[in-house]
């Protein structure tokens, strides 16, 4: 079989043509940080396969717990198991003070979807059914799935076709780069959510970095605001760490760097150490109350993958691992080798294992990925951006080459 034809004519990517795609390559294999082509072609991946390969690929310690298991999946209606019993826990003492209540979703965007839920029935708990709007910020990405497309960024994001289909939420300015005017932007957001305090059940946001809608970092001045905003009129925080979380920007949560504690939390992508997908959504015990005390009594979700023993117990060796490895050790090494290898060109930010490397214009993202394959690195640019985020297992010499990759790419794109 021709898997490149069969693939070409009947399987959909990403965003992708069905009459017209862009081209994939056949990957045959993965271990350590590497990808392994059908034409024998050996390239760093750069991506983490999505921020969630953290650890890289055919990692030992998560291999042998798989091989471990004794059960793979049963229904979470009414049965419960050891592994998700124990990922629980360990999300709970991990997340911070507060947040002990954990739903566990099967992808980031159903978290998302859980989240908006648990603010919706938190506020008819509380007798406010008329607050059912979502207050977020532009740039934002939380998933292909309705309810978190309608807090993506409405235009620069990837779902502006949707206008009108979608609930309309309230969208503040993009938050401000670091040393930017915090001020300016608090007022505006303080305006908004006054004139609208009783629409608003949530505010939604990817605390300090903003992913997929652009690599926004911005100032962790800015999520103290929004935190105030809630306290002060009643919503929930909602804070999206599904790229963000286990370390990826320097610290376990991206909200550590404001100090902000969120009323609800969701976590994803690099939880399931790159192998499963499974995701968590967390909230506090007086939000989990709150939903109790709704007509219902009940939240109302429930996936048939809901707790999946395999990604659980993968999960709970990938945050092991994460503690073996020292993470913060290996998300400060990678950081600052990534702005050094960067320093120089023009659009560059970083924050911890992420780099960015802004450009004047869209990417060329099969010649940009073509130059960086050349280079031996796997990339996937998108928009203007042409960025990495390595495993946290990459060597120095690894994210050097990565840095080199980024160049190329940069300077084809
Ligand atoms: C990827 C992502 C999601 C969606 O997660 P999926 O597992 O792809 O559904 C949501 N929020 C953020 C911030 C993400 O980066």
């Amino acid at each position: 079989m021709n898997l490149l034809a069969y693939d070409r004519e009947h399987v959909w990517h990403p965003y992708t043509s069905m009459t017209d795609p862009t081209p994939v390559r056949v990957v045959t294999g993965a271990s350590g940080v590497r990808l392994r082509l059908d034409d024998g072609t050996e390239l760093v991946d750069g991506m983490s396969s999505w921020w969630a390969a953290v650890h890289g690929y055919a990692v030992p310690e998560l291999d042998a717990a798989l091989r471990s298991v004794d059960l793979a999946h049963v229904m979470f209606g009414g049965l419960t198991h050891a592994p998700a019993v124990r990922l629980a826990e360990r999300l709970v003492d991990l997340a911070p003070g507060g947040l002990e209540r954990v739903f566990l979703a099967d992808s980031g965007s159903v978290s998302v979807e859980v989240a908006l839920k648990m603010a919706l029935q938190w506020q008819r708990g509380r007798g406010r059914p008329g607050r059912t709007r979502m207050l977020t910020v532009r740039g934002g990405y939380h998933g292909d799935t309705f309810g978190a497309m309608s807090v993506c960024d409405p235009e620069g994001g990837m779902h502006a076709m949707w206008a009108g289909v979608l609930p309309e939420q309230l969208f503040a300015p993009r938050p401000p780069a670091p040393g930017g005017d915090v001020e300016g932007w608090a007022a505006d957001v303080r305006r908004l959510a006054a004139e609208h305090r009783d629409e608003v059940a949530a505010v939604v946001v990817e605390p300090v970095l903003q992913g997929a809608g652009g690599m926004w970092v911005y100032d962790a001045a800015c999520l103290r605001v929004l935190r105030e905003v809630c306290d002060e009129h009643g919503f929930l925080l909602v804070c999206d760490e599904i790229a963000t979380g286990f370390g990826r920007t320097g610290e376990r949560w991206a909200a550590d760097h404001a100090g902000v504690v969120p009323d609800v939390m969701c976590v994803g992508k690099a939880l399931g150490g790159g192998y499963l997908t499974i995701a968590a959504t967390l909230c506090t015990d007086e939000v989990g109350r709150g939903i109790s005390a709704s007509e219902s009594g009940v939240l109302m979700h429930g996936p048939t993958f809901m707790g999946n023993a395999l990604a659980c117990t993968v999960a709970l060796a990938s945050l092991d691992l994460l503690d073996a490895r020292d993470w913060r050790a290996q998300v400060a090494r990678i950081g600052a080798r990534l702005e050094a290898g960067l320093a120089g060109l023009p659009g560059v930010r970083t924050l911890g294992a992420v780099g960015v490397v802004q450009l004047d214009h869209p990417v060329d993202v099969v010649a940009a990925t073509d130059a960086a394959a050349s280079e031996g690195v796997w990339l996937r640019p998108f928009r203007d951006l042409v960025y990495a985020m390595p495993p946290f297992a990459c060597s120095d010499d690894d994210v050097d080459r990565i840095c080199r990759a980024l160049r190329r790419a940069a300077e084809v794109a």
